[in-house]
């Protein structure tokens, strides 16, 4: 069956709830088993606004299309309250549940890219992913730890600390 990473961020209403309903709602979607969730991260927000983020990613097997999966998470997101305010991008959220990875498919179709096109650039996607998946392959070929190493060279003004305990990542 295939496997499949999905991204989980929020940072209005209740974040941290909204992310547990959101990995319950995904176990009990037709045909989407969750395999792991990883730790819960507070991170800044990157290209976006408002409060400080929750974010965390989940590793789950599917016997749905990307697209079919894709559909299911944009369901999630509505059922706690997602809207969309008309041309402001990276709005703050209640919820956001981007599909980061399908079985290695790439896509570049404008309504799902895959794998997600500004994954390699993001703490907040790379840091909980090599929690559950240390041996992720990524597309350009990187280790997940080389390419973790690499953005926070880069990009400093990324924070992520661990939810529970506030320590740096
Ligand atoms: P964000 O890019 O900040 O997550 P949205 O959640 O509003 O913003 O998504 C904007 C659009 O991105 C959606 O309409 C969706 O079709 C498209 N999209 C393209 N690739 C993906 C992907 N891999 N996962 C989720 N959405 C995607
Ligand atoms: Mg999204």
């Amino acid at each position: 069956m295939p496997n499949a990473i999905i991204a989980l961020g929020a940072n209005l209403g209740d974040p941290v709830e909204a992310l547990k309903a959101a990995v319950v709602d995904l176990e009990g979607s037709d045909g989407v088993a969750v395999k792991s969730v990883s730790p819960f991260y507070t991170t800044s927000p990157v290209e976006s606004s408002g409060p400080d983020y929750v974010n965390a990613v989940a590793l789950v097997e599917t016997t749905l299309t990307p697209m079919a999966l894709l559909k299911v998470c944009q369901t999630i997101e509505l059922a706690h309250g997602r809207v969309r305010p008309q041309g402001v991008i990276n709005a703050p959220r209640t919820l956001d549940l981007d599909v980061i990875d399908y079985e290695g498919v790439t896509s570049d179709a404008p309504v799902l890219t895959l794998p997600h096109p500004r994954m390699h650039e993001r703490l907040f996607v790379l840091v909980p992913l090599a929690d559950i998946c240390p041996d992720w392959q990524m597309t350009n070929g990187q280790s997940i730890e080389e390419t973790i190493k690499k953005v926070k060279k880069r990009h400093p003004d990324q924070k992520i600390f661990t939810l529970s305990s506030k320590s740096m990542a």
